[in-house]
């Protein structure tokens, strides 16, 4: 028996190419310092898992095509005072992925509900999960690209097997009727199956009018948040610190 051409053989057969890079290696150091057996098949196979973790999971935040990468170190909580940090660091711990539920940022425009859904999704991404990150309007065009193709149900299949979409921007553009349907389509198909990160800066009670058909609106909207963390944040703009307070009137934009 050759014990390293069969460890070759074996992690290639397991895609776990780590395993035979650091075998041998790890095997001498057992034998130096005396490891058991347990202690070294672990060592071993913690070096696989940190090396998929790395690799794998920048590959994920790029195939979830952030506008920008954000995480949440550089959120300033000291800005941003209507959220606690252990609320974020709570989510960021992703227990709300593997319930199946939501998470819904609301609050006026740059008090860092993109920043938030960014960070948690690469945070996802980097833990193994995959993610997809666009904007209401942008989901909504391309549910409306697989509809005119007759392959809606399709698309949201595959949607489905993504655990995590971030869905940014709702209510910056009114939806007509149709883009109301596919966006209630995308949320019903979801519901207790895989998470949604939304962010918005129209409180549920706009949410009609932005949707038009206040029942519809309503069914989702209960369909949203059964399973949901939801974070409202308040304050000034962060993209308006240190320029005065009189840029913008007093409330700000809405
Ligand atoms: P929103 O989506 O709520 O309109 P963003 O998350 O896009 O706001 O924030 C606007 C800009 O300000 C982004 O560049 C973001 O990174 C930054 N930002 C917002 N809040 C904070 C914060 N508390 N700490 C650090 N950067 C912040
Ligand atoms: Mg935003």
């Amino acid at each position: 028996m050759r014990p390293s051409s069969d460890v070759a053989y074996l992690s290639r057969a397991l895609k776990a190419p780590r395993v035979r890079e650091v075998a041998s290696r790890l095997a001498d150091r057992a034998r130096e310092e005396g490891w058991d057996y347990e202690a070294y098949l672990a060592a071993v196979l913690a070096e696989e898992v940190s090396g998929r973790e790395s690799h794998g999971g920048e590959n994920r935040v790029k195939a979830a095509h952030f506008p920008q990468t954000k995480t949440l170190d550089d959120f300033d909580f000291s800005f941003q005072r209507s959220i606690k940090r252990q609320t974020v660091a709570h989510l960021a711990q992703l227990d709300f992925l593997a319930e199946r539920k939501n998470v819904i940022f609301l609050g006026p425009p740059g008090t860092g509900k993109t920043h938030l859904s960014i960070a948690l999704g690469v945070q996802a991404a980097r833990r193994g999960h995959r993610v997809a990150f666009a904007t209401a309007h942008e989901w909504v065009l391309k549910l409306g690209t697989a509809k005119r193709a007759g392959k809606l149900e399709e698309e949201l299949e595959r949607l489905g097997r993504i655990p995590l979409l971030v869905v940014d921007e709702v209510g910056y553009i009114p939806f007509d009727p149709e883009a109301a349907a596919l966006f209630f389509a995308l949320v019903s198909s979801r519901y207790e199956r895989s998470s949604l990160i939304v962010s918005s800066n129209k409180t549920f009670s706009a949410w009609a009018e932005i949707f038009g058909d206040p029942v519809a609106v309503a069914a989702m909207v209960d369909r949203l948040v059964h399973h949901a963390e939801i974070v409202v944040l308040r304050g000034d703009s962060y993209r308006l610190k240190g320029k005065g307070k009189d840029l913008m009137g007093s409330e700000g934009a809405a």
